[in-house]
C-alpha cells in the first residue's frame, strides 16, 4: 500500500512535484497520466526512496521508506522497469533471482528458496518454459513479462511501473496489463504511469493526473476522463466516442 501526502520536489530551484498526494491500497491498479515531463518519474523515485530532499511523506504499508534500509524496502515494493533497455546476457532465470537478492557469481550461489521463489514467479506468469533461455533472445513482451516475475520473486506485494508498455506491440500491450491486472486483483498494490488514456478504461481503478507539478485531476478513468482533461493534459483536441458495450472507448481526433 502507498500513501504520499503533500510531496513536493525540485531538482536544484526548479520545482517538479508541488504537494501531490495519493493513495493506492492493496487489490487496486492506479495509473499515473501526465504529458512528458510532467513529473512521472520523478514521482516514482521518491516512492521508491531513490530520490531524497522531498518535503511530505511516502508511507509503504503504513511505514515511512525513509526510515528504511534497502532490504526493507526491497520487501515492501519492487519497482518493474521497461523491458526495451539494453541488458546484459544472462539467462531468464538469472534474471529473475537477481529480484531475490540472490548472489549470481562468488563462491555462495542462491539458495533452493531462492531458485524456488524465482521458478513459481516464472510458472506463476506461464513462462516457466523460459527459464533457460538467454534473456537477450527473447522477445519484447516475453522479456516484460520476465522483468514482471522477477519483482514478484522479490516478494514486495507493492509494485511500480513506468510505462509498461512502452515499445510493445499491441497484443504484448494488452497481455501485459491483463497481468497487472491480474495481480491487482490477487491483492497486490499497482502503482503505474501510462502514455495510453483510452486503455486506462480498461485496467485502471483509477488514474491520476499531473500536471504542472500538482495533481490536477482524481478518480475512476470513466468519471475523470473527459475532452476537456484530455485538451488540458496533452494539448489535443478529441472527441471521446463511446464502444457499443457502454464500457470500451476510443479517442477521435477533431
Ligand atoms: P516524466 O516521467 O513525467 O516524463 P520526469 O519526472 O522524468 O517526467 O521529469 C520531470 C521534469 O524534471 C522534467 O522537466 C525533466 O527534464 C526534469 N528532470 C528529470 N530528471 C532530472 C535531473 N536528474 N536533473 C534535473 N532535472 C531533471
Amino acid at each position: 500500500m502507498i500513501s504520499v501526502r503533500e510531496l513536493s520536489f525540485s531538482y536544484g530551484s526548479r520545482r517538479v512535484l508541488n504537494g501531490i498526494s495519493l493513495e493506492a491500497k492493496p487489490g487496486e491498479l492506479v495509473c499515473v497520466l501526465g504529458q512528458n515531463g510532467a513529473g512521472k518519474t520523478t514521482l516514482f523515485k521518491c516512492i521508491l526512496g531513490l530520490l531524497r530532499g522531498y518535503t511530505g511523506e511516502v508511507l509503504i504499508d503504513g511505514e515511512n521508506i525513509m526510515e528504511m534500509d534497502a532490504g526493507q524496502r526491497a520487501r515492501r515494493v519492487a519497482y518493474i522497469p521497461q523491458a526495451n533497455r539494453p541488458a546484459f546476457a544472462y539467462s531468464v532465470i538469472d534474471m529473475v533471482l537477481m529480484g531475490t537478492g540472490a548472489r549470481l557469481t562468488g563462491m555462495s550461489g542462491p539458495a533452493e528458496a531462492e531458485y524456488k521463489a524465482a521458478e513459481q514467479a516464472l510458472n506463476k506468469l506461464g513462462i516457466g518454459d523460459l527459464a533457460e533461455r538467454d534473456y537477450t533472445r527473447i522477445s519484447g513482451g516475453e522479456q516484460q513479462m520476465v522483468l514482471i516475475a522477477r519483482a514478484l520473486a522479490q516478494g514486495a506485494k507493492t509494485l511500480i511501473m513506468d510505462e509498461p508498455t512502452t515499445g510493445l506491440d499491441y497484443g504484448n500491450q494488452m497481455r501485459v496489463q491483463k497481468q497487472m491486472r491480474q495481480l491487482a486483483a490477487e491483492g497486490y498494490t499497482v502503482l503505474q504511469s501510462s502514455h495510453h488514456p483510452e486503455q486506462t478504461y480498461m485496467f485502471a481503478d483509477r488514474i491520476l493526473c499531473i500536471k504542472d507539478g500538482k495533481v490536477f485531476r482524481e478518480g475512476t478513468p470513466q468519471n475523470v476522463m473527459d475532452e476537456m482533461l484530455i485538451r488540458e493534459l496533452y494539448g489535443l483536441e478529441v472527441r471521446i466516442c463511446e464502444g457499443t458495450d457502454g464500457k470500451a472507448r476510443f479517442f477521435e481526433p477533431v
